[in-house]
């Protein structure tokens, strides 16, 4: 299709500023919302509070100034059966364009001023030519507005675009597909969004773009992790030698049948002749990092270098000391590389040579002093918190090594479909036995001495608890400060002779493992930390988390945080303290009240972030959403997938 024909310069300019460029894209300029004038209201039956279109001739028309700079204008209007008037605030240099006797259509709710009047109302001024047709007496397309551009321009060209494309344009959906489906054809689904003769026939075609755009992204998608299945990388990794095996003997619990599930399919994807991309979903404490070993055992069994990369020092160094307990009777070589590590540069010298098998670390590990010999497979855990160029960036530190992400951030269906589409998923939907589910609760401010009394009790009973403060700016001083202090007053006062350790992201590594160490080994009984005890970390004698300002903090992130308790088999709880102030912060916190479960959790947060604000979706490639909105249209992006996965085969 080509360029807009018959427009002018001055408004090809104004449409460019809207995304319009060419005849295609200025038939998918889609109306925001339809003005139904297919019947209009008379003015003598209007009374207030109506939602109603009046065609009327302007009887008078005024330009009033207000106080300040402000004007309005006010116009009144007859059709014949009664008058009615109109105001626009603020814009009083409308009153220009209502002159007398001009023909009007005006759309808004009926309110009371001086009588009865609509307020700021839709409107559109008639010209009394042929075109009006377009304007009056139908179902009207109400367009988002460019500058320079009016409602009756984009409706003339729309019209034309129509007429000069009606029967020729190619449509992306395969016709089976449409058949099947019962989706009308392009040109017709394009005329009935612009131009409906009912709102069903619009509701309709809407349907039918939104699966088009759906069904676009679901073939790009499956191409991308087919492609990537049908090239060889030279290295298929051992997957059952001694390391591997060595390892599975010395595990001190049997894997939960869904671990095990997990094991065997990345086994499966390393013994395969096309690179690995696997994203490892499961819920806090499922277990995923004894599921990642396995992958490590296998690459050293290849004789390839392995390295898990951790959003932040504290979880780089859980792992390490975790994973370096496993591997070292192994005969694995295990390092960890964080910006506090001493003798770096030494380290980095013994990676590139090959002498470190196991690499752990923070984004140290992305740094281009850090080189590889011989990177067979990559790790990413907590992967949401990295960038996709932080993670690409690892992965060219090898020869297109396998890579393996985690996330216990579970992942909406409709997210798993498009963001992470290209990767083969992995569900991990099963805890290890003998854990006792977290009941949480919502405290009222007058309550919390409550909450204190029960975590000094555990603490009696030789339990550890968390206490977490949202920081506004974690890098901010006087935030920091705040928190530090109001630490202190805790820990001076109402958990007075327990033994309170404080950590937070701006401690230098060594300090922060300390503590962490300390607090693991049993020597503090409460935690007081900033956020960065969000992911991963893992004390199962733990079983209080006490979350201030709970507000505060996004609907995952509280489930990730909650998610440091309930890890051993003693009964657990959080509390979620301070004033909830919206009714959004009401809601969030009575979801985790009411389920556990890390699925209904990222449901309902996408539901209340709205799908506008879908995090990787800006670097997936996969273009903007225009029309879709994948909580409202789960399903037809359900049926998409189908189509796209048959339409592939075929
Ligand atoms: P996450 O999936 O949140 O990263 P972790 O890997 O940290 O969870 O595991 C949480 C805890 O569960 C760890 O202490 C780990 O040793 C333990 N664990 C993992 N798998 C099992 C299992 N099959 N049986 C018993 N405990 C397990
Ligand atoms: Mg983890």
């Amino acid at each position: 299709m080509g360029v807009l024909p018959g427009i002018g310069p001055k408004r090809v300019e104004a449409l460019a500023g809207v995304g319009v460029r060419t005849l295609e894209e200025l038939l998918r300029y889609f109306p925001r919302a339809y003005s139904d004038r297919r019947s209009m209201a008379r003015i003598a039956d209007v009374a207030e509070g109506d939602v109603v279109t009046v065609e009327a001739t302007v009887l008078k028309s005024r330009h009033i100034r207000m106080r300040g700079r402000m004007s309005m204008a006010e116009i009144t209007v007859s059709d014949g059966s009664g008058e009615l008037k109109a105001t626009f605030f603020g814009r009083g240099f409308l009153a220009r364009a209502f002159s007398e006797d001009k023909r009007v259509v005006l759309t808004g709710t009926v309110s009371q001023y001086q009588g009865l009047a609509i307020k700021n109302p839709e409107y559109e001024i008639l010209s009394g030519d042929e075109e009006d047709r377009l304007n009056t007496g139908c179902i009207v397309p109400v367009y988002p507005l460019a500058e320079n551009v009016t409602q009756r321009y984009l409706r003339r060209w729309i019209r034309s675009a129509l007429d000069a494309v009606s029967g020729e344009s190619v449509d992306p959906l395969p016709e089976s597909v449409r058949r099947e489906r019962g989706f009308p054809p392009l040109g017709s689904a394009l005329r009935s969004i612009h131009f409906p003769k009912s709102e069903e026939e619009a509701q309709a075609a809407r349907r039918r773009v939104i699966y088009e755009e759906l069904f676009a992204i679901q073939l790009q998608v499956l191409k991308a992790r087919a492609k990537r299945r049908s090239e060889p990388n030279q290295r298929r990794h051992v997957v059952d030698g001694p390391t591997l095996n060595a390892f599975t003997q010395s595990l001190p619990f049997p894997l939960t049948a869904a671990q095990q599930k997990a094991v065997d399919e990345i086994l499966a994807d390393m013994e395969a002749s096309w690179p690995m991309a696997r994203l490892i979903q499961g819920d806090v404490g499922c277990g995923k990092t004894v599921v990642a070993v396995h992958a490590i055992a296998a690459a050293r069994d290849g004789g390839f270098q392995s390295a898990v990369m951790a959003p932040t020092e504290i979880l780089a160094e859980q792992h390490h000391r975790t994973m370096k307990a496993w591997l070292d009777p192994l005969g694995i070589r295990v390092a960890l590389l964080t910006g506090s590590t001493k003798g770096a540069a030494a380290l980095r010298g013994s990676i590139a040579e090959g002498d470190i098998d196991l690499v752990i670390g923070t984004h140290a590990l992305i740094q281009k002093a850090t080189g590889f010999q011989r990177l067979g497979l990559v790790i990413v855990d907590e992967q949401h918190r990295f960038g996709v160029a932080q993670r690409l960036a690892l992965t060219q530190k090898g020869a297109q090594p396998d890579i393996l992400h985690m996330t216990a951030t579970p992942i909406p269906r409709s997210l798993a479909l498009t963001v992470y589409g290209a990767m083969d998923l992995t569900l991990i939907d099963e805890l290890p036995p003998g854990r006792t589910p977290v009941t949480t609760r919502k405290v009222i401010p007058s309550k919390e001495a409550a909450v204190y009394n029960h975590i000094k009790k555990a603490a009696g009973q030789g339990f550890q608890a968390y206490v977490v403060c949202p920081l506004v700016e974690e890098s901010e001083e006087t935030s920091l400060r705040a928190a530090t202090a109001h630490f202190e007053d805790l820990a001076n006062g109402v958990l007075a002779g327990l033994r309170v350790g404080l950590i937070h992201g701006r401690m230098p590594g060594p300090a922060k493992e300390e503590i962490m160490n300390r607090f693991k080994a049993g020597d503090i009984d409460i935690l007081l930390s900033t956020t960065v005890i969000e992911v991963g970390v893992d004390v199962p004698n733990a079983t209080t988390m006490v979350i201030e300002d709970a507000a505060q903090f996004g609907l995952t992130q509280l489930h990730q945080l909650r998610g440091r308790v309930g890890r051993g088999a003693n009964e657990s709880r959080c509390y979620l303290l301070g004033k909830t102030k919206t009714p959004e912060g009401r809601k969030r916190l009575d979801i985790l009240c009411e389920t556990n479960d890390g699925f209904v959790i990222a449901e309902e947060d996408l539901k209340l972030r709205g799908s506008g604000e879908i995090y990787g979706w800006k670097q997936s490639g996969l273009g903007d959403l225009r029309m879709a909105d994948l909580t409202r249209d789960a399903r037809l992006l359900a049926l998409a997938r189908e189509d796209a996965e048959v339409a592939l085969q075929s």
